[in-house]
């Protein structure tokens, strides 16, 4: 299964609501934690906040004040090992995926 490690790096398979980030481009893992609201799964990809706090998605609580970048559902990406060969692309995961999972 899906293993995410800080160093490691991930895709993204959807795209950000605001386009923080973009389906298919690959992303450093930064940071990983769950949410101190909901205990939603967080990811750090370098994407640095512009304003202060985040609100979680999935509950609507707030978090994040003092962290430099942005926190994401961590289910908007696939770590990029669990990738076998390079033939196996994105869009390969992406068919994977059950309808409706965001
Ligand atoms: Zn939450």
């Amino acid at each position: 299964m899906s293993e995410y490690k800080v160093g490691g790096k991930v895709i993204a398979i959807q795209d950000h609501s605001c386009g923080r980030f973009k389906k298919g481009k690959v992303y450093p893992i930064l940071g990983l934690k769950s949410a101190p609201c909901c205990q939603m799964p967080l990811i750090d990809i370098g994407i640095p906040q512009t304003r202060s706090g985040m609100e979680c998605t999935a509950c609507g609580g707030f978090y994040g004040d003092n962290d430099q970048n942005m926190w994401f559902q961590r289910k908007a990406f696939v770590p990029l090992d669990q990738i076998e060969s390079p033939q196996v692309t994105y869009t390969k995961i992406i068919e994977q995926l059950p309808v409706g999972a965001n």
